[in-house]
C-alpha cells in the first residue's frame, strides 16, 4: 500500500538526514587515529633504532676485542678493552668468566656485580647471545652481550638498554603517553610514562603502535590515550558539527519537501482536508423510466494545487485506517450542502447519497455531525442517503444499529453499497434497516448483448425486492445494460452511460437541463 511506503520513506529520509552529523564524529575519530599513529610510529622507530645501535655497538666492540687478542686477560687484551671503551658511546664493562660464573678479568679490575633478569636469547644469524641484567647498583637494566671463547670461557660486554633517562623516550609525545622497550617474549625492560593505565585498558582506550629493533628480539611499544589526543581536536569537532548539522537540517528539509510534493497521499492528507483540497464530485443517479435526475452520489476527489485530480482509490484506504475519513466526511458534507442547497430547495425529491465507512459506526458522532451540518439548511434530512459498504464486515452490529437508528430518526435513509460483493448475504442485513440496495457494477457488467437472463444478477434483484428496498444499479456503461435493468424492474441507475462524477457547477447545470420540462428521454423509445 502506498501509505506504508510513505512512512518507510519518511523514516529513511529522517535517518539519512542525520548521517552527516554521525559521519563527522566517525571521520574525525578515524583521522585522529591515523594522524596520532603516524606520530607514535616515528617515536617508536627512533627508539628502536637507538636500542639497536646500542646493542650492535656492544656486539661490534666485543668482536674487535676478540679479533685483536689471541688470548684473554693478557695486558694486550686489557689494552684492547680500554681502547674499545674509549671509542664506544655505550660500552660500560667487559668481563671474562667461565660457565660457572667464575670471573677471570674485566675492564676496571674489580669484581663485576650483575644479576641476570632473563635467560640468554640468541640473535638470529649471529653467534652472540644477549640477556638482560641488573648491573652494579644501577636501577636501569643493562644488556649483556656474550660470545663464547674456547671450551670453557666466555667474554661479555655490558651496555644500558636505554643510554639516557627513560623519560627522554617521551620527548615530542602528548602527556600520558607510554613508551616501552620489551623483549619479544613480553618481558618489559624499560617503561616510560604511566604504564599502569596502559596495562589495564591498553587496547581499547589507547592508540598504540609497535616497532622492532632490527633482528634483535626487542620490541618497542608507543601508546597514547585516545581521549587525550581527541581532546586536541575539540575546536575542529565543534566547527565540523555545526557545519554538518546545517547540512543535516538542509537535507531533512529537502527530503521532507520531496515526500510532501510527491504524490504520496499519506503524508499530506490531513493538511489537504483542512485546506479544503478534498472536494465533493457528484455522480448523477438517473430514473430509468423518465430519464430524469433522481439524485446523486457524493464522491471524493483530491484536487491538488497543481491542478491534478486524484481519485479516492489512492487515499480512501489510508483515510479509513487513520480515522481521517471522519473529518474528511464532515468537510465533504459541508461542501455538498453549500454546492447543492439551491438545487435541493428547487427539487425536493432530489436525493444526495453520502458514503460512510465502518469507522463511522464506531465513532458514533456521525449522527450529531449530520444534524449540525444540515439542520437549518435548505437540504432536508429526507433528501439524504447514507451508504455503508458491504465490503468491510460490520463487526459491531449493536453500534451500527444505534447509528442507523439515529439517522433514521432524523428522516435520513440508509443504502447498502456494493451489494453482493461482501461477506454477508442480503437477508442478513434486513435487521439493520436498509432502505436502498446498490447493486455492484460487477453484476451489471454481466449483462451482455442478447442475454435475456443473468442468473446471479436476477437472484440479487429478487432478493432485494423481497426485502422491500429501493434498488440502484451501479456502473451502467451501455444501453443494453440500462434496457435490461429497466425491463427487470430496476428504476434507478448511475454510470458512465449517463455521466461520470462531476464538479458542483457541472452537476448543477446538468440537473437543470435534465429536469427542465419536457424532460429529454435518456433512452430510446423502442426500449421503453
Ligand atoms: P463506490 O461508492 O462504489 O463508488 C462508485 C465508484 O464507481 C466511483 O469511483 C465512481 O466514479 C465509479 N463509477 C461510476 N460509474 C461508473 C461506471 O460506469 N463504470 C465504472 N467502471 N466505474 C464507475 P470512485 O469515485 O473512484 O470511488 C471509488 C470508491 O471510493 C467508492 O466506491 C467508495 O467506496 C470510495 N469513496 C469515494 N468517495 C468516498 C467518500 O466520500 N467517503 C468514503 N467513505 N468512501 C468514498
Ligand atoms: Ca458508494
Ligand atoms: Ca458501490
Amino acid at each position: 500500500m502506498k501509505s506504508k511506503y510513505t512512512h518507510v520513506l519518511t523514516l529513511i529520509a529522517a535517518i539519512a538526514a542525520f548521517l552527516p552529523v554521525m559521519a563527522v564524529d566517525f571521520l574525525l575519530d578515524s583521522y585522529v587515529r591515523v594522524r596520532e599513529r603516524a606520530v607514535l610510529q616515528g617515536t617508536a622507530d627512533a627508539v628502536a633504532a637507538r636500542v639497536q645501535a646500542t646493542v650492535y655497538d656492544a656486539i661490534g666492540s666485543l668482536r674487535h676485542i676478540l679479533a685483536d687478542s689471541a688470548s684473554l686477560c693478557t695486558p694486550g687484551f686489557i689494552t684492547s678493552v680500554h681502547h674499545q671503551m674509549e671509542r664506544s658511546l655505550y660500552l660500560k664493562q667487559v668481563l671474562v668468566e667461565n660457565y660457572d660464573g667464575v670471573q677471570y678479568c674485566d675492564a676496571l679490575g674489580k669484581q663485576v656485580q650483575y644479576t641476570p633478569l632473563t635467560k640468554p636469547f640468541s640473535i638470529p644469524s649471529q653467534t652472540e647471545t644477549i640477556e638482560v641484567v641488573r648491573f652494579a647498583d644501577l636501577a636501569a637494566p643493562f644488556i649483556k652481550v656474550t660470545q663464547g671463547f674456547g671450551q670453557s670461557r666466555k667474554v661479555s660486554s655490558f651496555v644500558p638498554v636505554v643510554a639516557a633517562e627513560a623519560a627522554s623516550l617521551l620527548s615530542g609525545l602528548k602527556p600520558a603517553s607510554v613508551v616501552r622497550v620489551a623483549l619479544s617474549d613480553g618481558t618489559a625492560m624499560v617503561t616510560a610514562g604511566d604504564a599502569a593505565g596502559y596495562d589495564a585498558r591498553g587496547t581499547t582506550e589507547f592508540v598504540s603502535v609497535e616497532s622492532f629493533a632490527g633482528a634483535l628480539p626487542i620490541r618497542i611499544t608507543a601508546a597514547v590515550p585516545f581521549a587525550i589526543v581527541r581532546a586536541d581536536y575539540a575546536d575542529l569537532d565543534t566547527s565540523f558539527t555545526i557545519i554538518s548539522s546545517l547540512m543535516s537540517a538542509a537535507f531533512l528539509i529537502l527530503a521532507l519537501q520531496y515526500v510532501r510534493r510527491s504524490d504520496l497521499p499519506a503524508f499530506d492528507l490531513e493538511r489537504a482536508i483542512k485546506a479544503g483540497e478534498i472536494r465533493p464530485y457528484y455522480q448523477p443517479v438517473i430514473n430509468l423510466r423518465t430519464g430524469g435526475l433522481a439524485g446523486c452520489e457524493v464522491l471524493a476527489r483530491w484536487e491538488k494545487k497543481s491542478g491534478e485530480v486524484v481519485s479516492p482509490g489512492a487515499f480512501i484506504e489510508y483515510a479509513e485506517v487513520t480515522g481521517l475519513a471522519i473529518p474528511m466526511t464532515v468537510s465533504l458534507m459541508q461542501q455538498a450542502r453549500d454546492d447543492l442547497s439551491d438545487l435541493c430547495r428547487d427539487m425536493p425529491d432530489l436525493k444526495v447519497s453520502i458514503n460512510l465507512f465502518e469507522g463511522h459506526f464506531r465513532d458514533g458522532n456521525v449522527v450529531e455531525d449530520v444534524h449540525t451540518i444540515f439542520s437549518g439548511s435548505t437540504i432536508s434530512f429526507r433528501q439524504l442517503v447514507f451508504e455503508l459498504t458491504e465490503r468491510q464486515p460490520m463487526d459491531r452490529m449493536a453500534a451500527a444499529q444505534s447509528v442507523i437508528a439515529g439517522l433514521h430518526a432524523m428522516g435520513c435513509r440508509i443504502a447498502m453499497d456494493d451489494a453482493g460483493t461482501g461477506h454477508s448475504n442480503l437477508a442478513y442485513l434486513q435487521p439493520l434497516g436498509i432502505d436502498v440496495v446498490k447493486i455492484d457494477r460487477i453484476f451489471v457488467d454481466m449483462i451482455k448483448p442478447g442475454l435475456t437472463q443473468v442468473p446471479v444478477l436476477d437472484g440479487l434483484l429478487s432478493m432485494a425486492r423481497d426485502l422491500g428496498t429501493e434498488i440502484v444499479a451501479e456502473g451502467v456503461e451501455n444501453e443494453e445494460q440500462a434496457v435490461y435493468l429497466r425491463s427487470h424492474g430496476v428504476m434507478l441507475a448511475q454510470g458512465y452511460l449517463f455521466a461520470p462524477p462531476l464538479k458542483g457547477a457541472a452537476f448543477r447545470e446538468l440537473a437543470l437541463a435534465l429536469n427542465k420540462p419536457p424532460a429529454p428521454a435518456a433512452l430510446p423509445k423502442a426500449a421503453a
